[in-house]
């Protein structure tokens, strides 16, 4: 089956690499087919297009969008897309508006559980400021030596009920698809075995997702334990949504798994490639 990586970020967003330094990973770890998908942001498509296509590397445009879906986030990735289109540059311009008054606050509510400096250690991480957001936050509490690794930081802060957690309004589901369809791109829900959603729940955001438009859905993922890669690849067939492949690598020394090394799709799917 054709590697195709369809889910990683660079340093455009929350990653570490930028987009040209992904390409040449990707293509070193003998990816076929490569997306980008920064979170809520195009800025590194040109950069990424141009060094695939100089490494002979088959690249698609992506997107990572966050949404607010019954009071959780979700993310639905948006593959094919063209980068240009403007219902979909302003949708992620709004998206990302709220990102730099919600990091006030992330560090506000660290600095009553006495981590003083988070605002300005996190920012130090962002290279684009506008994207902050709470990896970069870990990326600080690490270095502050708060806690030893990100596992332990999204364990302890950052999270539901932990100190640094600020509940934020992102997308509708409605809005995130819309924008995807009318950029011509597909879309596809994120990390499915992520979410905390009752099997209930979890169905009506795949009809909802559905009715909307979206097409497909993440099985194998960087995300997901491999028991879950039988359990999504069920529900994908079910559900009859084509499936995708994507490590969402976000750095060398923090990524479990590495650019284009994740097993391949089970049998039996349609793999959303397949009518590019
Ligand atoms: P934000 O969009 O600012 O809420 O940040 C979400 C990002 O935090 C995700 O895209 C991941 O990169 C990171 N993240 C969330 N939970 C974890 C976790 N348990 N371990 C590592 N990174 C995480
Ligand atoms: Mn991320
Ligand atoms: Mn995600
Ligand atoms: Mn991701």
């Amino acid at each position: 089956m054709l590697n195709a990586d369809l889910h990683c970020h660079s340093n455009v967003s929350d990653g570490t690499l930028a987009p040209a330094e992904l390409a040449v990973r990707a293509k070193a770890n003998g990816v076929e087919l490569w997306a980008l998908t920064d979170h809520d942001e195009v800025g590194g498509i040109a950069e990424a297009r141009e060094a695939a296509a100089a490494l002979g590397l088959r690249f698609v445009a992506g997107v990572e969008i966050s949404v607010t879906w019954a009071g959780k986030t979700v993310h639905i990735v948006g593959l094919d897309i063209d980068e240009n289109a403007p219902a979909l540059i302003d949708g992620l311009a709004s998206v990302r508006g709220g990102r730099v008054m919600r990091g006030r606050e992330i560090a506000d509510q660290l600095g009553r559980a006495g981590i003083a400096g988070a605002f300005e250690g996190a920012l130090r991480h962002a290279d684009n400021p506008e994207m902050l957001g709470r990896t970069h936050f870990a990326r600080f509490l690490v270095e502050a030596g708060v806690r030893p690794s990100m596992t332990e930081v999204f364990r302890d802060f950052l999270v539901e009920g932990k100190p640094g957690f600020v509940p934020h309004r992102w997308a509708t589901l409605e809005q995130a698809v819309g924008w995807i369809r009318s950029a011509g791109g597909q879309a596809v829900i994120a990390h499915p075995g992520r979410y905390a959603f009752s099997e209930l729940q979890r169905n009506v955001l795949i009809d909802s997702f559905r009715d909307l438009g979206g097409v497909g859905i993440e099985v194998v993922t960087g995300s997901h334990t491999p028991d879950q890669y039988g359990e999504y690849a069920r529900v994908a067939q079910q559900a009859g949504l084509l499936a995708s492949r994507g490590s969402d690598f976000h750095g060398p020394s923090e990524s479990r798994v590495d650019l284009g090394t994740l097993p391949p799709l089970p049998a039996g799917l349609s793999p959303v490639w397949h009518h590019w």
